[in-house]
Formats: C-alpha cells, structure tokens, sequence
C-alpha cells in the first residue's frame, strides 16, 4: 500500500514537474487574466473575454500611415502633415490601447513570445479585412535593433513578427540588408518633434544588392509618430529600393 502511494505521490510530482515547464512555454491560462482558457494543441493565450478587448485599427485611416481620423476632415493626419514622410504608406493592424499596451510590453520586456501566435492572428485579421494586397512586396525587413540593444534583450521583437508573416505569406526576409549604426535613446523619452531629430542617421545599408530596385516591406512593432520607419525608408530609398511600404502591429492613435 505504501510502495503504490509513494508512486503515485511520485508521478504526481513529476508531472507538476513537466507541467511548469510545458506552461512557460505554451501556458493554458489567459495571459491577462490569468483564468484557464485552452486546449494545448491550439494556439490560444488569451481567453475570448480579454481577445475581444483588443481593438483593430479602424477607418477613417490617414491615407500616409493609416491613424484613425474620425474626428478630422484634413486629407492627412497632423503627423503626415507636418513631416516629410519617406515610406510610400503604412499598414497598422492594432490601435495601441489597453489590453493591448500590457500585451506588447509583456511580449517585449518580460519574454512573453508565445503572444506571437496572437499578433499574426490580429495582424492577418486586419489584412483581410481591407483586402489589403501584401503579396506586392518582394522582401520583408523589419527594423534592427542597435546590437546594444539586442545583447540586452536577446531578441528583436520586429524580427520576430517579420519572421511570421514572411512565413504566412511566403514573401523572402532579410534581416541584414539594413543595421542600425547609433544606439539612440529609445523615442518615449521624446516628444513628438524630438522623435524626428533623434532618428536622423540612425541606420546604415549593409547590403545594397538585396534592396535595389525591390517593392520592400518594412516590419516594426508600434507606430507612434512614424519617425524610426520614416527615417529607415529613406535610407532603403537612397540605396534604391522602389516601393517602401511598413505594417506594424499597432498605431498610436491619439484623439480616440
Ligand atoms: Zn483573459
Ligand atoms: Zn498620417
């Protein structure tokens, strides 16, 4: 009796065991909420109350960088507007608001990557929606982080996002063509007009031969004012790229 009540205090210790590690990678609760949600075998970490929460970047879009203007009737956001943009148009899938702030934070400063799964489901969601045609882009590049930066987090969280759609959509990626050459201080230090001056210069073309004369996707994270991609499509420009087109996860969308 005992031999079989020590074995079963065994087992049971050795799948609690088994259990944590299988949850660090593919937990079974809700990331935000934290209740029970799922099988294992799908890809779900949010459970469908805290999924619904999160808000699709909707229309009336800027035509440059697609931010929500429905309280304005110029043609461009005041953003577009008062910069020199150098991508041809921007896709932004999310509106940067809450639940979605904690996730993409969660997702980059505390390790969460299986949130991935989530971000492609809203990203190709919004694609679809407006018909959006991503099969025009010959090659993805997301924005490289200051090697600094990538020691410090182990990860760009750009890539990782690039890596899936280029995976979704079988469109090439490359994550050398471009480097960023100057560890600037991350662009929340700054305000809108800052934004602009701490990029310049910011990046530097390591391959000129993958870019020339491709219709480039460039693949970030958020969208606050457009600084970082503006700055990196110009760089992409003078080394001959033909369309420069950005998605991004999420848009800051100000006024909603
Ligand atoms: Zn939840
Ligand atoms: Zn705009």
């Amino acid at each position: 009796m005992t031999f079989y009540l020590s074995y079963a205090i065994l087992f049971s210790v050795i799948k609690d065991f088994f259990k944590y590690f299988i949850d660090l990678v593919y937990p079974q609760n809700c990331s935000l909420c934290k209740n029970y949600t799922r099988s294992r075998s799908s890809k779900d970490f949010l459970c469908p109350e805290c999924r619904s929460k999160i808000k699709l970047n909707v229309p009336r879009f800027c035509p440059k960088c697609s931010r929500n203007m429905k309280h304005s009737s110029s043609a461009l956001c005041e953003n577009c507007a008062d910069n020199e943009i150098f991508f041809d148009f921007a896709w932004c899938c999310l509106s940067y608001e809450e639940p979605l702030r904690t996730l993409l934070h969660n997702f980059k400063y505390h390790h969460q990557l299986f949130l991935k799964h989530e971000f492609l489901r809203l990203m190709t969601t919004f694609l679809e929606r407006h018909n959006l045609d991503i099969k025009q882009f010959e090659l993805i590049i997301p924005i490289p982080l200051h090697p600094a930066k990538m020691r410090e987090r182990g990860f760009n969280q750009s890539q990782i996002l690039g890596q899936m759609i280029s995976e979704k959509y079988q469109i090439p990626i490359c994550n050398t063509a471009i480097i960023r050459t100057r560890n600037t201080q991350t662009q929340t230090n700054f305000d809108q007009k800052e934004r602009w001056t701490n990029i310049q210069g910011a990046f530097r073309i390591k391959h000129s031969e993958v870019i020339k004369l491709k219709n480039i996707l460039i693949i970030d994270d958020l969208l606050t004012t457009g600084a970082t991609v503006s700055e990196a499509a110009k760089t992409l420009k003078q080394a001959g790229a033909a369309t420069v087109g950005v998605l991004t996860l999420a848009i800051v969308n100000r006024n909603m």
